[in-house]
């Protein structure tokens, strides 16, 4: 297990709060027999915060062979959601997220959530 930066994955500009965001979604991937596969940070057209740095892609392809990957997908969510800031967006499920986790942090949120 362990986290796993996919072939071609481009790093530039990952963020120091996006590369926590892997370090917590490392353990939350642990959980479940899995590994942290990174497939996506930076991309120039992309949805959500890729350009930017603070959206990251988890693949869900490495859980082990006796488990349903949906379900095991929509656990890692859940851990996700309870142990991440509640301004980092979680995304899975709709169409445009079938085979990968989509984490991003909402910049709007975050900084309305300064005290
Ligand atoms: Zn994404």
């Amino acid at each position: 297990m362990g986290t796993i930066i996919k072939k071609g994955v481009n790093i530039l500009g990952i963020t120091p709060e996006v590369c926590l965001v892997a370090q917590v979604a490392d353990g939350c991937f642990a959980e479940l027999g899995s590994s942290c596969e990174i497939t996506s940070v930076f991309r120039i057209t992309a949805f959500g915060y890729h350009g930017s740095g603070y959206a990251i892609d988890f693949g869900v392809d490495n859980f082990p062979k006796n488990v349903v990957r949906y379900e095991a997908s929509k656990r890692v969510v859940k851990l996700l959601r309870e142990r991440l800031p509640e301004y980092c967006d979680v995304v899975f499920g709709d169409k445009r997220h079938m085979d990968h986790i989509h984490v991003e942090i909402d910049l709007r949120k975050a900084y309305k959530s300064v005290k």
